[in-house]
C-alpha cells in the first residue's frame, strides 16, 4: 500500500498528526492491534492546561520544571504549556465531552505536582474519550486510511532493496499482517513513528501490552539518535491483589486527599519524605513507597481514601473490597 505519509501508531499522537496532515495529503495509519489498543485509551486522570483566570503559564511552567527536577528543556516546557489550552479546545471541538462543573465551565481537578486545579477530564476515563473522538474524526476523513493488525517490523531503507535508493532516506515499513501471517510493504514519501512508549519492557507496568518500544528500536536500527531513555513513566500506585491483574489506581485518589499509610501501624508516611505529602510529584511518591516497602519488608502499602464516602470511590471506578475501604497498592520492588 502506498500513501503520501505513513504513520505508525493510532494513539493520540498518530491520529492527531494524521488529522493535521490529511488536510493536504493521503495518510495511512498502522496499528499493531486494534486501532484503540494503545495507551491513549487507558489514560485516566485527565490533561493539564491553564484554563482558569487565577492560573498562569508561568505557574504551570514552574510546577513542571520542579516536577522534572530541573532536568526539563525549559523551551519545550514553555511551548507545551502555552499550546495546551488551544489543544484542549481542539479536542472539545472534535467532540471530547470534558466534564463540566456547577458553573457549566470545564471541571478542573488537581494532581500531584500542580499548584492549581488545572486538569480537564472525562470522569476518570479521559483517554478513552479522547481516543474515540480522534478515531471517529480520522475514520470519517476521506484522506485517512486506518489499517489495524499490522505490526511494523522495520523501516525500509535503501540497503533493504535495490529498487529503493541508498540515500539514507526511509521509504516506509515492512509490517506483519496478523491475520494472514504475511509481511506486507507500506511505502510513503514520509514516515512518522508515533508508536508509543516502552513501559512493557519492564516486569511491572501499568502500560498496555503493546508498549514495547518498537518504534524506538526501529529508529535506532535506522541510525537515528535515541536519547533520554532513562526517563520512563511509572505510575506510583496500582492495585496489589495476587488474584487479579493489577491496574492503575488513579492519581485522582491522592489528589482528592487519599493518604499513603503503613498497613501494620496505620502511619501516614509521605510527610516524612516531602512537605507536599501525597501531592508530591510522581517520582518522589514512587521512591517513598519503594523505600518504605524495602525498609519494612512489606508487600504493599495502603492508600486510604476512607474519609470519602463509598459513592465517591465508586464514581472513580473502584468498588471497595474491604470494610476499611482501603486500597492495597504496590510499587515495583
Ligand atoms: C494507565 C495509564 C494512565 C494514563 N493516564 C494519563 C493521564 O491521566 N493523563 C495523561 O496526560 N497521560 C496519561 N497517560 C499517558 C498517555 O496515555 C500517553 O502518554 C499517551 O496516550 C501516548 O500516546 P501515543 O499516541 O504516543 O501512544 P499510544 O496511545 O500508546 O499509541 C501507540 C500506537 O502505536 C501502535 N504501535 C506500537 N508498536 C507498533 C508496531 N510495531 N507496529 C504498528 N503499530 C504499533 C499501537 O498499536 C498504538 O496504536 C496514561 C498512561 C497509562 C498507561
Amino acid at each position: 500500500m502506498n500513501g503520501d505519509v505513513l504513520i505508525i501508531g493510532s494513539g493520540a499522537a498518530g491520529l492527531t498528526a494524521a488529522l493535521e496532515l490529511a488536510q493536504q495529503c493521503k495518510v495511512i495509519v498502522l496499528a499493531k492491534g486494534g486501532i484503540s489498543d494503545g495507551a491513549t485509551s487507558w489514560a485516566q486522570g485527565g490533561i493539564a492546561a491553564v484554563l482558569e483566570t487565577t492560573d498562569t503559564f508561568e505557574s504551570h511552567v514552574e510546577d513542571t520544571m520542579i516536577a522534572g527536577a530541573g532536568l526539563n528543556n525549559r523551551q519545550t516546557v514553555e511551548h507545551v504549556v502555552e499550546q495546551a489550552p488551544a489543544a484542549i479546545k481542539r479536542l472539545a471541538e472534535l467532540g471530547v465531552p470534558f466534564d463540566l462543573g456547577a458553573d457549566q465551565h470545564w471541571h478542573l481537578t488537581r494532581e500531584g505536582g500542580h499548584s492549581h486545579r488545572r486538569i480537564v477530564h472525562v470522569h476518570d476515563a479521559t483517554g478513552l474519550a479522547v481516543q474515540q473522538a480522534l478515531e471517529k474524526a480520522a475514520a470519517a476523513h476521506p484522506n485517512i486510511t486506518l489499517v489495524p493488525d499490522r505490526v511494523a517490523i522495520d523501516l525500509i531503507m535503501g540497503r533493504h532493496q535495490m529498487r529503493f535508493s541508498t540515500s539514507g532516506r526511509i521509504h516506509g515499513v515492512y509490517a506483519l499482517n496478523r491475520t494472514t501471517g504475511l509481511v506486507e510493504t507500506f511505502t510513503a514519501r514520509a514516515t512518522i513513528l508515533a508508536s508509543g512508549g516502552a513501559g512493557r519492557t519492564y516486569l511491572y507496568s501499568t502500560a498496555p501490552r503493546g508498549a514495547t518500544g518498537d518504534g524506538i528500536a526501529m529508529a535506532w536500527r535506522a541510525g537515528c539518535r535515541v536519547s533520554n531513555m532513562e526517563f520512563m513513566q511509572f505510575h506510583p500506585t496500582c492495585l496489589y491483589n495476587l488474584e487479579v491483574k493489577n491496574f492503575l489506581i488513579t492519581e485522582a485518589v491522592r489528589g482528592e486527599g487519599g493518604q499513603l499509610k503503613i498497613p501494620t501501624t496505620g502511619e501516614r508516611f509521605m510527610l516524612r519524605f516531602d512537605a507536599r505529602g501525597e501531592l508530591a510529584p510522581r517520582d518522589i511518591v514512587a521512591r517513598a513507597i519503594d523505600h518504605e516497602i524495602k525498609r519494612l519488608g512489606l508487600d504493599y502499602v495502603h492508600l486510604d481514601i476512607s474519609h470519602k464516602p463509598a459513592g465517591f470511590v465508586r464514581a472513580l471506578g473502584y468498588e471497595s473490597s474491604h470494610s476499611t475501604r482501603r486500597i492495597n497498592i504496590i510499587v515495583r520492588k
